[in-house]
């Protein structure tokens, strides 16, 4: 019989994906607009050097515009010739644009909001004066030989007809790439589908998605914008960034990977490396839960979860860990049996009797129930007590039956 990692259920799924799909991190950007991060130069250039290390296709390194800073770090970055392009933000301005001309990056994601919301109370512009604004800025890179992605901002709440009208302007204009967003977050797979496909059948170029997390839905989103005819996705390492986030590049290749057996050529087992990196520098924490990176995402305390992870890791791994680049952690704890504990003496050749070894189980979650996880210098002060008693250590023998 054979064993399955994976739900086999999964092949069910009719979804095609482009052959090749581009995966543009935009954690130097969006990630580092993230309320309260800031990326040093060098941070910047570490984290890009990683993302290109693990074979990202393309890395949007910043937002010229905002300072001086943000255009030196873009520029350096586009300097490192490294294999991954090299791309920045833009408004639909001159000097933006002329920001990302100095910038000597591949492509320059120009984007302009097409909402009524957004045109009445931010842009105050009308319908017609952002499509010219648009063209103008397309043509005014074009003209300085740069790669124009143009997208618009909050396309879920925008009007499908006015958003084509710009995008069909924008290709006529020389844009090579169209990119839809939601911005806020706020539309489900569905509302995705509905949009790509109506570009897909009016227009004959690429379509990238720069899709939010504040459902929650931002990597289903992305497998359903994928599967309906974009090719490109924005994501973020560990999906920082705004509000709550953007599609977390680690959790969209494995779902792509093997949930529809779509390998995109990110090496994977430099994911939690990099989520260590990306983390430290915008002085975080991985969150515990994590998905693929966070250290519980391989750990187990119940004993019996313990005891079968020792005897085959696919009863509660469904992945290796060290495809990822993390590990398994076998946590000491109130829920511990005696597999984990009959382990560790045998890793350190220590012999001990099957009533020792229940003295030290019930000792584990003794501590367990009073304050947690157990360390292992706490595990080796309770097996020494134990085997030891004369040391003065936690006599356990009232817990006997
Ligand atoms: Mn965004």
């Amino acid at each position: 019989m054979k064993f399955a990692a994976i739900s086999p259920y999964n092949a069910i799924s009719k979804r095609a994906f482009p052959e090749h799909v581009v995966v543009y991190d935009s954690t130097l950007r969006d990630g580092e607009q993230m309320p309260g991060i800031h990326f040093t130069l060098d941070q910047k250039v570490a984290i890009a050097r990683k993302l290109d290390e693990i074979r990202v296709h393309q890395i949007e390194a910043g937002f010229p515009a905002v300072s001086d800073g943000e255009r030196k770090a873009v520029k350096s970055i586009a300097s490192l010739n490294l294999d991954s392009e090299i791309l920045c933000l833009s408004r639909t301005l001159t000097a933006d644009v002329d920001a990302a001309i100095e910038c000597d990056v591949d492509m320059v994601l120009l984007f302009i909001a097409t909402s009524e919301l957004h045109l009445r109370y931010k842009l105050k512009m009308t319908k017609e004066q952002v499509i010219e604004k648009a063209v103008v800025a397309v043509d005014h890179a074009r003209s300085h030989g740069l790669k124009v992605s143009m997208s618009s901002e909050d396309s879920t709440r925008s009007d499908v007809g006015f958003m084509l009208d710009l995008f069909k302007a924008s290709a006529e204009a020389g844009a090579v790439r169209l990119g839809i967003t939601d911005t806020l977050g706020c539309a489900g797979p569905e509302a995705v589908e509905y949009l790509v496909r109506k570009i897909r059948d009016s227009i004959d170029l690429p379509i990238s998605a720069h899709l939010h997390n504040d459902f929650g839905l931002a990597v289903v989103n992305s497998i359903a914008a994928l599967s309906s005819g974009a090719e490109a996705i924005a994501t973020t390492v560990g999906g920082i960034g705004e509000r709550a986030g953007n599609v977390s590049l680690e959790q969209l290749v494995m779902a792509l990977k093997h949930l529809y057996k779509k390998d995109v050529g990110i090496r994977t087992e430099g994911l939690t490396d990099l989520t260590k990196l990306v983390f430290e520098s915008a002085d975080l924490s991985i969150p515990a839960n994590q998905p693929w990176v966070g250290p519980n995402a391989f750990s187990h305390e119940s004993g019996i979860h313990v005891a079968a992870v020792l005897n085959c890791p696919l009863t509660y791994e469904c992945v290796n860990p060290e495809e990822v680049g993390n590990r398994r952690r076998l946590v000491l704890g109130k829920h511990s049996g005696s597999h984990i504990v009959v382990n560790r003496l045998e890793e350190k050749d220590i012999k001990a009797s099957q009533e020792q070894i229940c003295d030290i189980v019930r000792a584990i979650k003794r501590a367990g129930e009073d304050h947690g996880r157990i360390s292992d210098d706490e595990f080796w002060k309770i097996v020494d007590g134990i085997l030891k008693p004369g040391l003065g250590l936690p006599d356990c023998s009232e817990d006997k039956e």
